[in-house]
């Protein structure tokens, strides 16, 4: 038997939006460039920090009590190693040979047991609009993946889990009149509907591409190979 496969949920993603890009994170540890997104590791932490001070105390926070959730912040032993990037929440499938996770913000849990599953995000737009934006742009479709690839995790994990899940938005103001070294929000709680049902297949699918020797093509679309290809022209001439 071939020897197990260990994916992140990041992974999974890639083989979604360009299997070729798995390939070369992946099998030869080549990343398109990004940069470190810290003021949103800040956002991150700060959001962190105060679900932790009720989850201490065992109450909901004001925003469940605006937005009319019933639910706590939820408790668990094993939470910590939930939220680490470095291990997060996993599952590994001995059938297909992998062993796949990811590493979530927040976890809420309703007073029937069911588990909400939560993604902070931070922004700075004029108009936010969720809707229009989970039309036009593939990276808000992506977002409501990487929510039904947790809410899997912790199906295969034992545990009960809502069917709806919440990106956490926090819309920096850019147009106040005074700055005073504070940046404010907005905020916004996007309620997903979700299914799980895809997600075993694609990590399968991911698993699979991974074993084999077939290297795709790169997506048409892409800016990074676009603007490769286009250097490499003008190399030529
Ligand atoms: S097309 Fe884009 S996403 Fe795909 S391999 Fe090239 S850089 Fe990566």
């Amino acid at each position: 038997m071939s020897e197990i496969i260990k994916l992140s949920r990041s992974t999974v993603e890639k083989y979604l939006s360009c299997p070729r890009c798995c390939v070369l994170d992946k099998k030869y540890k080549i990343k398109p460039p990004s940069l470190p997104f810290t003021l949103n590791i800040a956002v991150d932490n700060l959001c962190k920090n105060e679900f932790d001070y009720y989850r201490k105390i065992q109450e909901p926070h004001p925003l469940f009590i605006e937005y009319g959730i019933d639910a706590v912040p939820f408790q668990h032993e094993d939470l910590e190693r939930w939220r680490s990037n470095f291990q997060g929440i996993r599952y590994r499938s001995i059938e297909y040979n992998y062993d796949f996770g990811g590493a979530v913000d927040d976890i809420w849990q309703k007073k029937n047991g069911d588990l909400i599953i939560i993604d902070v995000k931070a922004t700075s737009r004029n108009n936010f609009d969720w809707s229009e934006t989970f039309h036009k742009y593939e990276y808000a479709k992506a977002y409501k993946r990487q929510l039904e690839m947790y809410q899997w995790l912790f199906k295969q994990n034992g545990f009960q889990v809502a069917k709806e899940a919440y990106l956490l938005y926090f819309n920096g103001k850019k147009n106040e009149e005074l700055f005073n070294y504070q940046l404010n929000f907005d905020v916004h709680l996007i309620k997903l509907d979700c299914s799980t049902s895809w997600v075993e297949k694609k990590i399968i699918d991911t698993a699979n591409l991974l074993r084999s020797d077939n290297f795709p093509k790169p997506s048409l679309n892409c800016e990074y190979c676009n603007y490769l290809k286009k250097r490499w022209q003008l190399s030529i001439n």
